[in-house]
């Protein structure tokens, strides 16, 4: 074995004194280049990150062990199991999988020793405690270890297709009792935690509660409730709705943008808006019927003695008594009360129904006739008075062209195709063959590493 050691220095609570931790990684020399370029590393990488979303590691080492098990974690101790092949040649390669595999798996166990051995939760009753809060924490670590990192869990778009499968229990399952223990107690409470953060709390509220939570349960024994309140007392914010829809139900996220409508304010002035009317008429088409016998010769035309005023008039001008009435109005007006009527903004209805059952913040990005775009975000607090359809209006100077929802598809919103007005096909390509196993391109391309290098080189011939 190789014994591969470095110092990690950190900040103690509070008081500020700093700390070394010993982070070390053991392995045999067939894990190499892979582990003397990465495991070690990998731990203060999980040092530094915990120590910020929660708090200092609070033993004087941790270590990585290469072994037989993918992954396993024990209090400052795991092991993790990928490593490199060797092909007959002696060529040494291996898959953008496993080097991200190794990573992953190490901030996963290393961050085990917060989740569940410091903050104590019983994983035996409640798997998401621990599983589901270590998985959004290693989300966050893998998204500073590198841009694109490809992590598996945690991207909200990552978990639509489980949410809306059927073979599913909530999160709040006993865990002997839970199905799909990988999506039920690891993916979707990780996602629901990166949502909370971005979507719905922002970080600065959500990193300060997770914290609280964090540091209050630390060596103690919390239960779902603990962490339920905890955060919803650090940050004042009601989160009810979000843990019921979440964590208590197997509801998914699908809201529709079902209308558009655009209404301008009426200027209370009748000779305008008789004459707003009759275009409004006069644009509609005529009736096919009626458009046939246009031309033919009426009763009237015949007969012009029968015209009268009624013939000469359009029902829908306006009328003298309207005018004065107006006037009259208009003259009873403050001077703010007249501006407002004479605003010439357009109204937006948006109309919008929950497919899905989960309540949601909405977020819609407008579009405009100058080409401008603008998003706006709407608490999920919207729902409130009616869950399942609700009319949100705006007022704008410009004319909408199009309207987006979710654009940065951060809320695990299932179905996309009703995300959009005009209603709009959202693309997808159908696989016909099935794809064959991971790729491991630095083989595919003749490359080889060597144990003490991760640079590549041309590969022995075949
Ligand atoms: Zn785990």
């Amino acid at each position: 074995f190789i014994w591969d050691a470095m110092g990690v220095r950190q900040t103690r609570n509070n008081n500020g004194e700093p700390n070394n931790v010993l982070a070390m990684s053991f392995y045999p020399n067939e894990a190499e280049p892979l582990w003397s370029t990465y495991s070690t590393q990998a731990i203060a990488h999980t040092i530094n990150i915990y120590g910020r979303m929660a708090f200092p590691y609070p033993y004087p080492s941790a270590q990585s062990v290469n072994g037989p098990v993918g992954g396993m974690e024990y209090p400052m101790i795991t092991f993790n199991g990928p490593r490199p092949v060797k092909d007959n040649k002696g060529n040494i390669t291996y898959t953008d999988r496993v080097k991200y595999g190794l990573i992953s798996v190490i901030i996963h166990e290393v961050g085990h020793i917060w989740f569940p051995m410091t903050v104590n939760s019983d994983e035996r009753q409640w798997t998401w405690m621990d599983e589901g809060l270590n998985t959004f924490v290693q989300y966050i670590a893998e998204q500073e270890w590198s841009d694109d990192y490809p992590s598996r869990r945690g991207d909200p778009r990552d978990l639509t297709e489980y949410m809306v499968g059927e073979n599913q229990v909530p999160i709040m399952t006993q865990s002997d009792s839970v199905l799909q223990l990988g999506n039920n107690a690891y993916g979707k409470p990780a996602t629901a935690l990166v949502i909370l953060r971005e979507t719905i709390m922002g970080r600065e509220n959500f990193d300060r509660a997770f914290r609280e939570y964090s540091m209050r349960w630390r060596f103690k024994r919390p239960t779902p409730a603990d962490f339920f309140r905890t955060m919803e007392e650090s940050s004042g914010v009601d989160l009810d709705w979000f843990w019921r829809g979440w964590f208590y139900s197997t509801d998914h996220v699908d809201i529709a943008l079902t209308a558009v409508r655009e209404g301008t304010i009426d200027t209370q002035n009748p000779s305008i808006e008789a004459n707003r009317r009759i275009a409004e008429r006069d644009a509609r088409p005529v009736e096919h019927g009626v458009a046939r016998v246009a031309d033919i010769d009426k009763i009237i035309e015949l007969h012009p003695e029968l015209k009268d005023y009624y013939d000469s008039v359009d029902p829908l001008a306006d009328t003298q008594s309207e005018r004065e009435a107006a006037a009259r109005a208009l003259a009873a007006l403050t001077q703010d009360e007249r501006a407002v009527l004479a605003r010439s903004e357009k109204i937006y209805v948006i109309s919008l129904e929950n497919k899905g059952g989960l309540v949601m913040p909405v977020i819609l990005k407008f579009t405009f006739a100058d080409n401008s775009s603008q998003i706006v975000e709407i608490p999920a607090e919207i729902w409130r008075q009616n869950a399942k359809n609700v009319n949100w209006s705006f007022m704008t100077l410009k004319t909408l062209t199009s309207v987006e929802l979710d654009p940065r598809q951060e809320t695990a919103d299932a179905d996309r195709n009703n995300n959009y007005f005009p209603p709009r096909i959202e693309p997808s390509r159908l696989q016909i063959f099935k794809e064959k196993g991971p790729r491991n391109q630095m083989r595919d391309n003749n490359l080889t590493v060597a144990p003490n290098t991760t640079q590549t080189s041309s590969a022995k011939e075949k």
